[in-house]
């Protein structure tokens, strides 16, 4: 299924991590990558990096769930767009300090691909000489009749989201304040789950736009709403949170990698719980187009009074 390397220190690394794949890793040797998309399928493709340091400290995780994390999150992107993952590239910037964890890395980034159905089609090794912040790129193909994007929102549509929110900011709270957080909050953490199948459910059932919640729910709803010239009321006591977090903290925990997902209202609820094992919740709607008076954005309401909006996570805000 590969073809041939040559000789020297990089191949025999891509050969150590090409034994460790098996058959989650296809086709790799040549300078490209070629694929094909199912008649009828328009290919989607999105990248996503993640930086120590940034996105995660060396110390929080194994190696093996930082390459799984870094996969998944951009598979994530893929689900958002309920789409069909068909490959990943890794590019991964390796320093010294970090060359013997990189078959670890490459571990979990195989098996996140895997769980989502996606092969590893290939990928780029920078050795950098001295110690440093491991870095990985992640770029996902897929493909999908009708790719969902941010601009479908229409006035009287609701608003769901899938999954149970809040554990990843309460894990990340925890190690920011020097303690180990609970075992729950640490796996969302540390291996999210792209909504893929749950988000091609929603597709069928007439999902006219959708994000992944990576900076916030109400922040990656107000994209929506910014996208699609729209504004949305949502309630955050509906928002389903883990127990002990508050309505605010869950609205603006990011990394979630559930989807937020704006469809006509009348989704049968239990049957997506059913299907998945987890909730789906009507947390809100599209209330009005923007206008002049008031642009596209989310208003935020508890107990019926409305509330200020908890903020989003934006990487260039300070
Ligand atoms: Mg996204």
């Amino acid at each position: 299924v590969h073809v041939a390397l040559g000789r020297g220190a990089e191949f025999d690394a891509i050969r150590r991590l090409l034994a460790r794949w098996g058959d989650s890793a296809r086709g790799i040797g040549n300078d490209t990558s070629a694929l094909d998309v199912p008649p009828g399928h328009r290919m989607v493709a999105s990248t996503d990096t993640s930086v120590e340091g940034v996105d995660f400290r060396r110390e929080w995780l194994t190696p093996s769930e930082i390459g799984y994390r870094a996969t998944a999150a951009a598979l994530s992107d893929l689900a958002a767009a309920a789409a069909s993952p068909l490959g990943v590239l890794l590019a991964i910037t390796v320093p010294t300090n970090w060359r013997e964890a990189l078959e670890g890395v490459a571990d979990g980034a195989g098996q996140a691909a895997r769980a989502a159905g996606a092969t590893v089609l290939g990928g780029d090794l920078t050795a950098v000489t001295g110690p440093g912040m491991l870095a990985l790129n992640v770029t996902v193909l897929g493909s999908v009749p009708h790719p969902i994007t941010r601009t479908g929102a229409r006035v009287g549509d609701h608003v769901y989201v899938t999954g149970v929110i809040g554990g990843p900011a309460r894990a990340l709270r925890a190690w920011l304040d020097g303690t180990d957080p609970q075992p729950a909050d640490r796996a969302r953490f540390a291996r999210p789950a792209p909504r893929i199948r749950e988000a091609q459910w929603l597709a069928e059932r007439g999902a006219r736009a959708a994000i992944d919640v990576s900076d916030g729910l109400v922040a990656d709803v107000g994209h929506i709403a910014a996208a699609s010239g729209v504004r949305i009321a949502i309630d955050l006591g509906l928002v389903p949170r883990v127990s002990g977090v508050t309505a605010i903290d869950a609205a603006q925990s990011g990394e979630e990698y559930e989807l937020a997902v704006i469809a006509p209202g009348g989704i049968d609820v239990s049957d997506f719980a059913a299907a998945f094992g987890i909730p789906l919740t009507d947390i809100g709607h599209v209330t009005e187009p923007a206008s002049t008076r008031a642009g596209a954005g989310v208003e935020t309401y508890c107990d019926g009074k409305r509330v200020d909006p908890p903020g989003g996570y934006d990487h260039f805000s300070s």
